[in-house]
């Protein structure tokens, strides 16, 4: 079908505009359309008519247009990424890191050309049949030439490795942007920045909560009462370990802390070391333990009735 024809079929002159050519085909297909009862060979020919009016049908017969819109500038680079694992207390002082990556790079110079699987246009159009009738284009960036509609030889996958600078009291998440470090694509001088996401290692005795640095740790009984003395290797600190006093009677599961000492942003108030505390209960205790616990601590005169049970170990 040509313009002409196309046209003919729409009742509308060759020369109509895009809203006259829309609202003459809105019409016959509510007219002709197959679901309420209407001829579908006449509702197809006006589909077709329109697709060749608008240019949809993509350079079917004398007049049309090989190509419906004309072609957009490509989006820009999407930025490439990378992970970069860092340790608890690199995250605490700050690090410079080497990431490793892979990118496509072109060589200077190298002769550019349209993509031949989207004919340079940077959009491939998928067709989605949502009805026997009704179809619908769906347009995505050209994966072969990532939206430029350019290709160009030489290109190829490179493995690249790149330092980045962590900052101090950085988070888990935190995203380092490195301008023009990225991939490239064709006929493009500046590559795409690279955006490199640092992850925490997990470390096997802290834990961070917002800039606190929390450790467990237990005490036996004679320590949660009389008092003791703990070490500390707090990630990142410099100067060798902590000895903190834990002053008794401290209760199962409370949590102690020495302000200022967890980790210390530049822009933020610093983070707390918090210890939290558990208490391990003697599984018995000696006769001289009995007898002196039994003076520290007098049990209340037995006043109540003689025992009838005995309460029994329970499992947890
Ligand atoms: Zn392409």
């Amino acid at each position: 079908m040509d313009r002409a024809a196309a046209a003919r079929a729409l009742g509308v002159a060759p020369t109509a505009s895009a809203a006259e050519v829309k609202k003459a085909y809105h019409a016959r297909a509510r007219e002709h359309h197959p679901d309420k009862g209407g001829d579908a060979e006449a509702f197809k020919r006006a589909k077709a008519a329109y697709d060749v009016l608008t240019g949809a049908a993509g350079g079917v017969g004398p007049g049309a247009s090989p190509v419906a819109h004309p072609p957009r500038p490509p989006a820009p680079p999407r930025p490439t990424r990378a992970t970069l694992t860092v340790s608890l207390a690199e995250l605490c002082t700050g690090c410079v890191k080497r990431v490793r990556f892979e990118r496509t790079r072109f060589p200077k110079g190298c002769a550019v050309r349209p993509c031949a699987a989207c004919a340079g246009r940077g959009v491939a159009v998928r067709v989605v049949r949502l009805g026997p009738h009704v179809q619908q284009h769906i347009q995505s960036p050209c994966a072969a030439c990532q939206g430029t509609g350019r290709t160009a030889d030489g290109g190829a996958r490179e493995a690249a490795q790149v330092d980045v600078a962590v900052p101090r009291g950085a988070r888990h998440g935190h995203v380092v942007q490195i301008r023009g470090e990225g991939e490239q694509r064709a006929g493009e001088a500046r590559a795409a920045d690279l955006l490199v996401e640092v992850r925490q290692a997990k470390d096997p005795e802290w834990t961070r909560e917002g800039d606190d640095l929390r450790i467990a740790k237990s005490l036996t009984l004679g320590e949660a009462l009389l008092g003791t003395q703990l070490r500390l290797d707090v990630p990142g600190r410099e100067g060798g370990p902590l000895h903190a006093r834990v002053e008794g009677v401290v209760r199962h599961g409370e949590r102690r802390r020495i302000r200022g000492l967890g980790v210390r942003p530049p822009r933020r108030p610093a983070g707390d070391v918090v210890v939290e505390l558990a208490v391990q209960m003697p599984s018995e205790l000696s006769e001289a333990q009995r007898a002196a616990l039994a003076e520290a601590f007098p049990p209340p005169e037995a006043s109540s009735p003689a025992p009838t049970h005995t309460l029994e170990r329970a499992e947890p």
